[in-house]
């Protein structure tokens, strides 16, 4: 398919953008084009004007921001992969990055359009979520900090306006008693979750304290699992914890799976995951 007709401007920061967008209401940003190209191609998106932002180098960083990691927008998924101050303090972060599609996408996709995009079935939003990040949106009424819980708010849909950037991911440094596990179950090697879970398990004097569950196309948006969640914390088993993994959610049936099949998947990935984050 061919795009519908739109016009095009190369941003040269990150004020030049936001002006751009204000002079636009029917503006899209374009950062790594993974998923704004197809949209366009599908016509499912027909913006008046595409703003590219690819070529803002001082938004692709990952940072020590003392107990906080910051991460630029355009920060690509093997930058993300390879970065090693995400290594060592969140590698949950980092192992999903390379879990992301094949190299081709991994090369161009980028953590702002991939959280931008507001896509459940996404990897990194469920991290985003379990882990608490905040997420640093800039408009021209300056700059609001929004937590991952309040985020993603639809199907494609999320706290970013349409004069607005995601500028910036803060993610917490894990402590060394936080165990982590991202896992996903997908038909083909390459393709999104059919469903996805990230675990943080936090463990004390040999027993669980607390956990954050995110899932993975289990909803609308990405959800917490907060009944496994307390199952955890109150000294269930992973087991009997996973049982409840899809307690109040609303997966979707499609060509991947049932909705039934999906809510499966979750108690038995979510088994696996609470496992391998227990074990690291
Ligand atoms: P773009 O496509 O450029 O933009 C996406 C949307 O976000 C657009 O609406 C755009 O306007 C908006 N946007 C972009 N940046 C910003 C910003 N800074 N502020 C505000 N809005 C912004 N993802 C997974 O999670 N797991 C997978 O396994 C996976 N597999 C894939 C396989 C293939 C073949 C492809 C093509 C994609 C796959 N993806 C997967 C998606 C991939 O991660 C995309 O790169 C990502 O979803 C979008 O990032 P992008 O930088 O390409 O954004």
């Amino acid at each position: 398919m061919i795009p519908a007709t739109f016009d095009y401007q190369a941003a040269e920061s990150v004020d030049h953008a936001l002006d751009l967008l204000a002079g636009d209401g029917d503006a899209k940003l374009l950062a790594g084009g993974h998923s704004l190209i197809p949209a366009l191609k599908l016509r499912l998106a027909r913006p008046s004007l595409v703003v590219d932002i690819g070529r803002l180098r001082d938004l692709a960083y990952v940072r020590d921001n003392g107990t906080k990691i910051a991460i630029g927008a355009l920060t690509r998924h093997k930058a993300l992969r390879d970065d090693g101050l995400l290594q060592e303090h969140c590698p949950i972060v980092s192992t999903t990055a390379g879990m992301i599609g094949d190299p081709q996408v991994r090369h161009r996709g980028t953590i702002g359009g991939s959280l931008a995009h507001g896509d459940p079935a996404s990897d990194l939003p469920a991290v985003m979520l379990a882990l608490g990040a905040e997420l640093v949106i800039r408009g021209g009424g300056g700059e609001r900090v929004v937590p991952a819980s309040q985020f993603f708010t639809g199907v494609f849909q999320t706290a970013v306006g349409p004069r607005e950037m995601l500028t910036e991911i803060r993610v917490p440094k894990l402590a060394g008693s936080t165990g982590w596990a991202f896992l996903k179950f997908n038909r083909r090697a390459q393709d999104w979750a059919t469903v996805a879970v990230a675990a943080l398990v936090h463990r004390d004097n040999g027993g669980v304290a607390g956990a954050s569950i995110a899932l993975a196309n289990m909803g609308a948006t990405p959800l917490r699992a907060t009944a496994a969640e307390d199952a955890l914390a109150g000294g269930a088993l992973p087991a009997a914890a996973a049982d409840h993994m899809a307690d109040g959610t609303e997966p979707p049936s499609d060509l991947a799976a049932s909705a039934e099949f999906r809510a499966h998947l979750a108690r038995v990935v979510g088994r696996r995951a609470i496992e391998e984050a227990l074990s690291r």
